[in-house]
């Protein structure tokens, strides 16, 4: 191991952390100076198995908890989330590179799903029907399936966790989490809190890994659901290899989110957006804004004008920087990607604005920085529009009119936000019929649902048909049960051999 690595991690099993056995390791950077200073292990197969029989085991006293002791359980998980947010938020900025207050946030999205899987009782009643026939009754019910499994990627490394498995868990179900192997050690303290907040041992479970890992929990019987979320390239692999294994999976993708401005738009709000949109977490959110369908060139011109100070001004620095709006990318790799693409562009012929290829951080100068960028006159079949390049990077493309602006977001391969800014109501509500895409903001430019709705897209952003968190969540991570029952006194109909019309006997 590399001397200046300070860290080896483990898995957490069984109420427990435990250590990797595999004998292989993966790198994980602090980004901010660009250097390895933890080590995951990379589960075996044998192990991931040894893991999933410890969740299988756990599975049947956790289901027959009442609903109400298990809620109690996560009403201590929330308060624990909220006395340890600083620890969590360092040890999340430390391994991701975003800023400390943009952890804290996504930190407490994740807590607000903690706080809707609270009232789990209420979520899972079920409908009963009276005398459906002379003395029949009948009911629905919802059970838990079993051992649920949960890949998660980098980019929120305690909310998207947190999108899974509290409402797996207060449903009933135990959970083995696999989390992303470049910024493991948040889901490790997640679970850790979970067992302070009195969770039994083995209900929980965190798997660190790689593909192995992954292939490990699709193919193995006992695993009754995933839930994915990362590339679409892996997460269509996902879904179609958990699917052809018998389980329920839900995959949630790559996205290239448009943002359409309209001439009536007020360009305050627009700038603001914008800058928040597609710069914040540098660009590394499925919800970031990476293209701007401006409507009409005088539109576009006086955005470009007012965003072009705005965006050359960005400070970018370390997480725990005084004053820094936007952290570094999350690898090394990740920033030669990234950079790759912003010469790609240039390539293909897009007016580079604002270059952040070389942008330097003074007293980080290893660290895995990108400046804000910024094209304008992209076009559709550029690498920097169709691809998803998950970094600062951000397209404008001018469009002559609000029809090819709606046919510009409807004929990407993606589906995962858009929002229009506009003060006309009648385009806005035009705007969100006609758009094929899952999460849809009117002057709002991340339009994320809270954690009591739920959250997906749609085309190649979502695999599988329930999207995640919220009465969907509650509903991926049940199944549910019809009962028709007669008692002893109620009226008797003899043998019956025909099917009768519902309510007669
Ligand atoms: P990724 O697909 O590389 O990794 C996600 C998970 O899959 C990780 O746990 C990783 O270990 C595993 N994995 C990677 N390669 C694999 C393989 N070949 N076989 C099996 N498993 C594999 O994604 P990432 O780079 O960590 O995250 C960024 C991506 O996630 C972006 O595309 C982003 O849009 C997407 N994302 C989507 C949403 C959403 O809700 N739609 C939310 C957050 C991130």
């Amino acid at each position: 191991m590399d001397a200046r690595v300070k860290d080896k991690l483990s898995h957490y099993v069984g109420g427990r952390r435990v250590e990797g056995q595999s004998g292989r390791y993966g790198d994980v950077y602090n980004p901010a100076i660009g250097e390895v200073t933890r080590q995951v292990p990379l589960a075996s197969t044998e192990e991931v198995q040894a893991i999933i029989e410890n969740a299988a085991s756990a599975f049947p006293d956790w289901a027959q908890t009442p609903s109400a002791r298990r809620s109690q359980v996560l009403y201590r998980f929330r308060e624990l989330l909220v006395k340890r947010l600083d620890e969590l938020a360092e040890i999340l900025s430390s391994e991701h590179g975003k800023t400390l207050d943009d952890a804290k946030g996504s930190i407490t999205r994740g807590l607000e799903v903690v706080e809707f899987a609270c009232g789990i009782s209420q979520l899972l009643k079920g409908e009963y029907s009276e005398g459906v026939s002379a003395g029949v009754d009948s009911w629905s019910m919802r059970q838990p399936l079993g051992v649920c499994a949960g890949i998660t990627p980098f980019n929120f490394p305690a909310m998207v966790p947190m999108w899974m498995f509290p409402i797996a868990i207060a449903c009933g179900n135990s959970f083995v989490l696999k989390p992303s192997e470049r910024d493991p050690s948040c889901g490790l303290r997640l679970a850790e809190l979970m067992t302070e907040a009195g969770l039994p041992d083995g209900v929980l479970n965190v798997v660190n890994g790689d593909k192995e890992a992954v292939d490990a929990l699709l193919t193995d019987r006992r695993i009754q659901s995933v839930s994915f979320v990362g590339s679409t390239a892996v997460g269509e692999y996902i879904y179609q290899t958990g699917c052809a294994h018998g389980k329920r999976v839900q995959a949630l993708c790559g996205a290239k989110n448009h943002m359409v401005v309209m001439p009536d738009a007020d360009m305050d709000q627009v700038v603001d957006s914008v800058m928040g949109a597609a710069y914040g977490s540098a660009g590394e959110r499925c919800m970031a804004v990476s293209v701007v369908v401006v409507v009409g060139d005088e539109t576009a011109d006086e955005m470009m004008s007012r965003l072009k100070p705005r965006i050359s001004a960005l400070k970018v620095g370390a997480y725990n920087q005084e004053g820094v709006e936007m952290g570094p990318v999350v690898t090394p790799d990740a920033k030669d990607r990234i950079r790759g693409y912003i010469d790609r562009g240039v390539e293909e012929g897009a007016e580079l604005v604002v270059d952040g290829r070389d942008v330097e951080v003074k007293g980080y100068e290893n660290g895995c920085f990108v400046g804000a960028t910024v094209f304008d006159k992209v076009e559709p079949g550029m690498s920097i529009y169709e691809d998803e390049i998950f970094g600062p990077v951000l397209s404008v493309v001018r469009a002559g009119s609000y029809d090819e602006a709606v046919s510009l977001v409807n004929d990407h391969e993606y589906g995962n936000g858009t929002a229009i800014f506009t003060r006309d109501g009648d385009v806005a509500r035009d705007f969100t019929h006609r758009i094929q895409i899952g999460m849809v903001g009117v002057n709002v430019p991340i339009p994320v649902p809270l954690a009591f709705h739920s959250f997906g897209g749609w085309k190649r952003s979502l695999f599988g048909d329930q999207y995640i968190h919220g009465p969907e969540g509650v509903r991926f991570y049940t199944r549910m049960k019809t009962v028709t029952a007669r008692w002893p006194s109620g009226i008797r109909s003899g043998a019956v051999y025909n099917f009768k019309r519902g309510g007669e006997h």
